[in-house]
């Protein structure tokens, strides 16, 4: 073809997919002629605020398509494509112009028959505790010794009409579980130590962007890799480093294969009352041990909040993200937030107490800790010590309330954990910031790197302090 046949060619004007423009700008600065410009309208399918092109003003030159770094944002209308959006169930956009105001579909308690015990190790009896709360969507990597919750989890879903993936990380595991939970749906994921530390700067984008999720985290040894045996590692990075910014998440903290069933069930309720990730922290023995186990009376078929990035006419107009550009928006955002943090330290403080009508020797433990600090109890109340346990039942928000009216009690305080004192510090703090100002002796059992605490062990180091004093 000769030049100047080629020169006659007509050059293709930009054809738009509003569809595809996630309204980056970058052809509103090629185009040498302000052809383009932002509609300053959210568009209802993708939440994104696209361009449009003044095709009377555009001279053809083709600098916008070279520009847009979306495959299907602009390109040139004589190239046709086969694709095609799917459009979800209900009237489309154009026709949604006079769409619905979101509406929240309620969830629904479905009583269910009694049953037998089960008799089941803690990360299946957290699984099935998920699939009764109405999960059934679940992400995740495994690591031990969380994996037998994803386990079952894999092998039971699909028969749910539910979805598994195996995420190919933790960091892509959470910001699953961020679309999902964004989507309204109750999600969730099985992880262990490590794999939780990954997936901190995606917990701390969900609670910017208000979504729920539950993170069922094993506790194991560490730092760094460590090894595979219990610790309660995680409490400070749950209490005082959940990701960047201004984040605090409730953390429940159960001891035995039914708390396992139970927390992972409330985990999920509370995540939609406050539109929160919600933790259940476990250690390495629990997610392992066999115990009785009693279904609940009643299972959870979800809703949809008002509030879900859900493909309906009702919900498909709704927007969610975590980036407040305005320092003013921010700063009220996170005033907004401190408020509905003080509203979970009023109400979802939880603990249990064991022989503490007398107590003068308070034991504080959680998790399988509490266990042993139980066995140590019996031993120390047989040879004449008035010992009792303080179990949280949350680590945070920590249960003050129920601690005050016994510190002024005790003689002394002795804080049991696999861990080298992050228990013992959210404690010391809640004790500090609720202005108790004489304490009594505060001492601690500590064991790390995969070893627990032991009943007897408990029992001879209290006696020890008992003969000191
Ligand atoms: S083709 Fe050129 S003139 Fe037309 S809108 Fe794109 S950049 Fe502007
Ligand atoms: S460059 Fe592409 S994605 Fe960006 S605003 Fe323009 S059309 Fe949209």
């Amino acid at each position: 073809m000769s030049s100047a046949v080629q020169s006659k060619k007509v050059r293709p004007k930009p054809y738009l997919q509003p569809e595809y423009c996630k309204g980056c700008g970058r052809c509103i600065a090629a185009c040498p002629v302000h052809a383009i410009e932002k509609t300053g309208e959210v568009n209802p399918d993708t939440g994104y605020i696209p361009v449009s092109v003044n095709l009377e003003l555009c001279t053809a030159c083709g600098m916008c398509i070279e520009s847009c770094p979306e495959p299907y944002g602009l390109h040139p209308d004589d190239v046709r494509y086969h694709w095609e959006l799917q459009e979800p169930e209900g009237p489309t956009a154009s026709q949604a112009a006079g769409r619905p105001a979101p509406k929240e579909v309620p969830a629904v308690r479905i009583p269910l028959p009694p049953t037998e015990p089960l008799m089941i190790k803690g990360t299946y009896a957290s699984a099935i505790g998920a699939l009764l709360a109405g999960c059934r969507h679940f992400f995740g990597y495994p690591i031990t010794p969380s994996t037998e919750g994803a386990e079952l989890m894999a092998k039971v879903l699909p028969h749910l009409g539910g979805a598994f993936m195996q995420a190919v990380s933790e960091v892509a595991t959470v910001n699953h579980i961020y679309g999902c939970g964004g989507a309204g749906k109750p999600c969730m994921t099985f992880t262990s130590s490590p794999g939780f530390s990954l997936m901190l700067e995606g917990i701390s984008y969900m609670i910017g962007a208000e979504v729920p999720g539950v993170f069922v985290n094993i506790m194991r040894g560490g730092p760094g890799l460590g090894n595979i045996a219990p610790e309660q590692s995680d409490i400070k990075l749950a209490c005082r480093g959940l990701g960047h910014g201004n984040t605090h998440a409730i953390t429940l903290a159960p001891a035995d294969p039914q708390e396992m069933l139970d927390l992972t069930m409330l985990a999920f309720e509370l995540s939609f009352k406050y539109r929160q990730p919600v933790m259940v922290f476990g250690d390495g023995y629990l997610g392992q041990m066999t115990g009785k186990v009693c279904l609940p009376d009643h299972m959870v078929q979800p809703g949809i909040p008002d509030w879900a990035v859900y493909g309906d006419a009702e919900h498909r107009g709704n927007l969610i993200a975590s980036i407040q550009l305005s320092e003013k928006d921010l700063e009220e955002f996170n005033i907004y937030l401190n408020a509905r943090y003080q509203e979970m330290v009023e109400n979802e403080q939880r603990s249990d107490l064991f022989r503490c009508e007398d107590v003068e020797v308070l034991l504080v433990a959680a998790n399988t800790p509490a266990r042993m600090a139980k066995g140590a109890i019996r031993t120390l109340r047989e040879k004449g010590i008035k010992a009792g346990l303080f179990r949280p039942i949350t680590f945070w928000p920590f249960p003050i309330k129920s601690l005050l009216p016994l510190v002024s009690k005790v003689r002394r305080i002795v804080v049991v954990e696999a861990s080298p004192g992050h228990l013992e510090d959210e404690m010391r703090l809640a004790l500090s910031h609720a202005g108790v100002e004489k304490l009594p002796e505060i001492r601690n059992v500590q064991r790390y790197g995969g070893i627990l605490p032991q009943s007897e062990e408990i029992a001879e180091a209290i006696l020890g302090m008992e003969v000191m004093a």
